[in-house]
């Protein structure tokens, strides 16, 4: 893309100071400099509306998380080797959410990151099982340290897989029939299970996002994930429900994603919103999982717990509650697929809008009939809208779903000027 001498300049600088490995957004990246709620301004002052960011979930800047992260860093920031009640109070309100096992019994240990959340997931199966086999879908992203890139397969082909991972396809609720999906499911991981049980490994864990966000956005059917679970269970293995990016009131009706399903996990993992943009991550654990590892070994984290990661995370929470965000999401998702519905219906490059609360994805194809995935038709969309200054990105094994996923404060209002938006960009496409 021919960029202005500005752009292509920072741009330059970037390479050269960051290195190989970071990529950018967009044909034309944009520069932030500010944000507020759902909207954002780049250094020429143009103001965008974002409908991508699911990390400042209660919406940018929000002023009552600013105050509590500045107010507590002004008082005392140290680590989980001291006492404070803050973390208490937090574990209190947090686990119950959970239900099932994990608000009986359940134990809140807090990370820094997704990745590092997953990881303590990891060895924690790991030394529970005895065995290191892993189980996750086709297309699934779980983090970027050693053991989480190795259950990672959308990390690419040159990204190396752990020994003892195995994947089961994505659950593509758009070309196989949903109804006997669950039970498609399972089977597969039966047969991953069968696989390890073979070569002398077995499974430690079934690590999965309920929306399966990297896999291309699935939400239905809700009777998915129940048939896996018992499948795993009954091979001894844990069930981790990582709820990273759909954790939090992202998927509409219920806090977390997991329980769209009906499922009691043997471990939740979290991250992202958490915190509201300060980095905050952590695991929900029941007791009797991590009874062994706890003996056997500590687990310290010099940031993750830290007081202020805490204060960030509660005033998130408090935000969530009291602005009725997860009703919210649930009321202003459903609108928001109503009307891409509506432009669907006369554009068959509109294959299937799916999604639930406020993580819609839209799989752009071809033709209606033939399925066929448009990664290109898809990208330009996404830059089109990205030049009428709508943020939005793509994702999905062939990268042809579009993947909408604003902050919860997200409203009808700016769902309405996201279509119109997507409108004139199909027009143009
Ligand atoms: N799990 C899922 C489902 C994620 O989407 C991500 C981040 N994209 C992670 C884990 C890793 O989180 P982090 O980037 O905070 O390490």
């Amino acid at each position: 893309a021919s960029l202005d001498p500005g752009t292509r300049r920072l741009v330059e600088r970037r390479t050269r100071l960051l290195g190989p490995s970071y990529r950018l957004f967009y044909g034309t990246p944009v520069e932030l400099v500010r944000a507020r709620g759902v909207q954002a301004w780049d250094a020429a002052g143009n103001e965008y509306l974002d409908a991508y960011n699911n990390v400042v979930s209660v919406g940018h800047g929000h002023p009552r998380v600013v105050e509590a992260i500045h107010r507590q860093l002004e008082t005392l920031c140290t680590h989980t080797r001291y006492l404070h009640e803050g973390i208490l109070d937090y574990a209190e309100r947090l686990l119950p959410t959970f239900g099932g096992r994990l608000a009986e019994e359940g134990h809140l240990m807090l990370t820094c990151t997704g990745s590092e959340a997953n990881e303590l997931a990891l060895r924690i199966a790991k030394h529970r099982t005895g065995r290191s086999g892993v189980i996750v879908t086709s297309e699934a992203y779980h983090g970027n340290t050693e053991l989480t890139a190795g259950i990672s397969p959308s990390m690419g082909e040159f990204s190396p897989l752990g020994v003892w991972t195995r994947r089961v396809p994505t659950p593509d609720s758009y070309r196989l029939p949903p109804e006997g999906l669950g039970a498609w499911l399972a089977e597969h991981t039966a047969r991953q299970i069968e696989d390890l049980e073979r070569r002398g490994e077995g499974l430690a864990a079934f690590v999965v996002d309920s929306l399966f966000s990297s896999d291309g956005v699935y939400a239905e059917p809700r009777t998915l994930l129940g048939p896996v679970a018992d499948v795993v269970r009954r091979a001894g293995g844990l069930f981790v429900a990582d709820e990273v990016q759909c954790g939090f009131g992202r998927s509409g009706e219920r806090l977390w994603g997991f329980q769209r399903h009906g499922l009691d996990p043997d471990i939740v993992t979290m991250g992202k919103p958490m915190g509201n943009g300060y980095p905050v991550a952590g695991i929900a654990v029941v007791d009797e999982v991590v009874q062994r590892f706890g003996q056997d070994m500590r687990y310290f984290n010099t940031f993750g717990g830290n007081t202020v990661a805490v204060a960030a995370a509660r005033a998130t929470f408090d935000v969530i509650e009291d602005e009725g965000l997860v009703a919210n999401s649930e009321r202003v998702g459903r609108y928001l697929r109503e009307r891409l519905g509506t432009l669907a219906a006369r554009d068959e490059r509109l294959g299937d809008v799916r999604g639930a609360g406020l993580y819609v994805g839209v799989e752009i194809v071809r033709t209606r009939d033939g399925k066929e995935p448009d990664k290109e038709t898809a990208s330009a969309i996404v830059n089109g809208l990205r030049d009428r200054r709508v943020l939005i990105s793509a994702t999905g094994l062939h990268g042809n779903v579009l993947k909408i996923r604003p902050p919860l404060v997200f409203r009808e209002e700016h769902a309405e000027r996201l279509v119109e938006e997507l409108d004139a960009v199909l027009q143009a496409v």
